[in-house]
């Protein structure tokens, strides 16, 4: 199937693209690899996004994704795995099908940096958490450990004071409790860029490098959300991309190719 734009990532840059492209008539498709709404969902309380004050991360992105349907936008369920240029356009590959489409919005963003070897290694059949939030009440009455010294660690660890028999707060490195019966995770995000490496310019933190424009090194291929270079990364800031990458894809569409 042939679409105009398609966009990888629905989360609230992604999403916010697939609102502008479809209302200007574009055919579009976004592609998931887990579930709509991106890294904001296990969110309880945002207090910054204007005109919605103390919604949860779930309830907002819901209103996101039903919004950019309902504009006509389609989405699929899938893992994008590669991105080859063709002499017009792109074919974009995924674990169970292949597309065709003239212009690509990367809005991958973020997820959960992992633990070194060693510490992998001490954790061994252990469950791994990155979300306290989602998690926690599995190991009610039962040790765990927070791994990580910023304050998303230091949160976690609040949280799970309520809920485990006794927390461990360590930090990235030092050696895993034996005791510790399942291992929270918060040392930081990466950005999900590393499978387009080869066809857009990476920093060397492996961010997507363009401007306030969203146009990366690649001509028809633009980035949106917390996986493009900046110094901002919040909601408003990838809904502002978003619509960026959008109106920049319709130009290229309409006056480029
Ligand atoms: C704990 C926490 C609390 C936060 N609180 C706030 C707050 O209160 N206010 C605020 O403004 N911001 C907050 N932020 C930041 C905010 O969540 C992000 O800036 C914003 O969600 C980024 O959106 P995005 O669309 O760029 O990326 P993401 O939300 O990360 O979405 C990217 C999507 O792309 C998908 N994806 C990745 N790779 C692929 C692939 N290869 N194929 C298909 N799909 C793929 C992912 O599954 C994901 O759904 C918070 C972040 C965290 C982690």
């Amino acid at each position: 199937m042939n679409y105009d734009v398609i966009i990888v990532g629905a989360g609230m840059a992604g999403l916010s693209a697939a609102i502008y492209a479809s209302r200007a008539g574009k055919s579009v498709l976004v592609l998931e690899s887990v579930v709509q709404g991106g890294q904001i969902i296990n969110t309880i309380n945002i207090e910054n996004w204007p005109g919605d004050f103390r919604v949860s991360g779930a309830e907002l992105m819901q209103k996101v994704y039903k919004q950019a349907m309902e504009l006509g936008a389609k989405i699929e369920f899938e893992d994008v795995e590669k991105i080859e240029k063709l002499a017009k356009g792109f074919k974009v590959i995924t674990e169970d099908d292949e597309y065709e489409t003239k212009v690509v919005i990367l809005a991958v963003g973020a997820e959960p940096r992992k633990l070194s070897k060693k510490q992998t290694d001490d954790v061994g059949k252990r469950p791994i958490s990155y979300c306290a939030t989602c998690d926690g009440a599995l190991y009610k009455g039962r040790p765990v450990v927070v791994v990580g010294s910023g304050n998303t660690a230091k949160h976690e660890t609040e949280y799970l004071k309520n809920i485990a028999s006794k927390v461990y707060h360590i930090h990235h490195d030092d050696p895993i409790p034996k005791d510790a019966e399942a291992v929270f995770v918060a040392i930081g995000r990466v950005p999900a860029t590393k499978k387009f490496a080869g066809l857009v310019n990476l920093d060397k933190n492996g961010y997507v490098v363009a401007g306030e424009d969203c146009i990366t090194s690649c001509s028809g291929i633009f980035v949106a959300g917390d996986c493009r270079t900046k110094n901002t990364r919040q909601l408003v800031t990838a809904a502002a991309d978003g619509a960026i990458a959008a109106e920049e894809a319709i130009h290229f569409l309409d006056n480029v190719i």
